[in-house]
């Protein structure tokens, strides 16, 4: 094994995605796993482990926040780039190419210190509970995410926000602070929520979305206004590759190499804000609801070169007769076209299927849909005029 005091800022540019991948096509064949918060793979040693005899002994680990590689019986610390030179050149090779090559500065925004998780976050001690805690809302939140087909992995990291007056904030006196304006109590805002952190490479999170567990309440999901917003699984999006934004999280949870943006209003903004995405466009297919607003955006985004996403021929299996398929997490649960491999993604081949390239986008969508998008204006424009002619009669539309 090369050992090597080596300043390892050397490998500094290499996008943490780019080490992630390069960690589960390398060991993912020796029982991988990544743990909880994402800041270690603990693996079968390649060198020292013995996979058919005792496949559960990890002893070799890489840690992201630095990427070391060690294994606890065979060799000491060393950064990843040096145990791939030795082990894996061609991995090497092509890592190698990011430092120098032409993706030198691929995202790495994820290297910047970060803050603890919790710090910011608008919890006390004790409010976020995981989905196996013993009350009563864990066990709604883990039901919600079993309906939705969600995968264990995912839902393993998220958090139930319980409800307790003990939460609220208080003065120094211990006496509950009420909000001028509102006369509520300030606090446990986000009570009886599912929170879904917004993961950053190396596990911290300060972003995340609140998702009601009561499905009568009305207002489905609560983004945190305390930071700006986020996309979620952008520091996890490997842009060389094909890959997918969507409206919702959960949707985008079901898709490999996807991120989510919250809504058609958020999309514009985040494109300057990650130029990756459309300095990659020709691999970005964005994936909008299956619904009017859908339409209408997909012209957008088709206008920009970025793919679009073929909802035709999307209907119910026969046990779902009459459901409306209005999203890719209803596309999972109600029709047999897109099933989950063994991680709980589509299969890839099954969304590449339905990605159109954006060259001629525009006149198939406009052939597809045009009728569709002139009723819709039309109807606008019967409605502009009926107002027009009630409140001022006389006036000339
Ligand atoms: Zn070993």
């Amino acid at each position: 094994m090369h050992m090597s005091n080596t300043d390892y800022n050397t490998f500094e540019d290499i996008p943490d995605f780019a080490l992630s991948e390069a960690v589960e096509e390398v060991f993912g064949q020796y029982n991988l796993k990544l743990n909880h918060n994402g800041t270690e793979y603990n693996f079968v040693c390649p060198h020292c482990g013995d996979l058919e005899k005792t496949p559960n002994k990890r002893k070799a680990y890489v840690y992201t926040d630095k990427w070391l590689y060690t294994c606890f019986k065979c060799c000491s610390p060393t950064h990843i780039m040096y145990y791939f030179k030795d082990n894996n050149p061609d991995v090497y090779q092509k890592l190698l190419f990011y430092q120098y090559g032409k993706n030198k500065k691929t995202n790495n925004s994820s290297r910047k210190k970060q803050e603890n998780p919790f710090i910011n976050l608008p919890f006390k001690d004790g409010e976020l509970v995981s989905l196996y805690d013993d009350n009563e809302l864990s066990k709604q939140a883990l039901q919600v995410c079993i309906d939705r087909n969600i995968n264990k992995r995912i839902y393993d990291r998220w958090y139930v926000c319980l409800k307790d007056s003990k939460f609220f904030d208080k003065d120094s006196f211990g006496n509950i602070i009420i909000d001028p304006i509102t006369h509520k109590p300030i606090g446990n805002k986000y009570n009886s929520r599912i929170i879904i952190p917004y993961y950053k490479f190396g596990g911290k999170w300060n972003q995340f979305d609140a998702r009601a567990i009561d499905k009568n309440n009305t207002l489905r999901y609560l983004n945190f206004s305390g930071v700006s917003r986020d996309m979620y699984n952008i520091d996890f999006i490997n842009f060389n590759k094909p890959f997918y934004l969507l409206e919702g999280t959960i949707d985008s949870l079901f898709i490999h190499n996807a991120a989510s943006f919250g809504g058609a209003q958020h999309l514009k903004p985040f494109l300057e804000k990650y130029p990756k995405i459309l300095e990659n466009k020709e691999n970005c297919t964005v994936i909008w609801d299956n619904d009017e607003t859908g339409i209408t955006e997909m012209f957008k985004t088709v206008k920009l070169g970025l793919n679009w996403f073929d909802w035709d021929g999307v209907v119910p299996n026969k046990n779902n007769i009459g459901k409306i398929i209005k999203d890719i997490n209803n596309a999972v649960l109600y029709t047999d076209l897109f099933p989950l491999d063994d991680k709980g993604f589509i299969k890839k081949e099954y969304i590449e299927y339905r990605s159109r390239s954006a060259d001629m986008g525009e006149y198939y969508l406009l052939m597809k849909y045009g009728n569709k998008i002139k009723e819709k204006y039309i109807d606008k424009c019967n409605k502009y005029k009926n107002n027009t002619k009630q409140n001022s009669i006389g006036v000339l539309f």
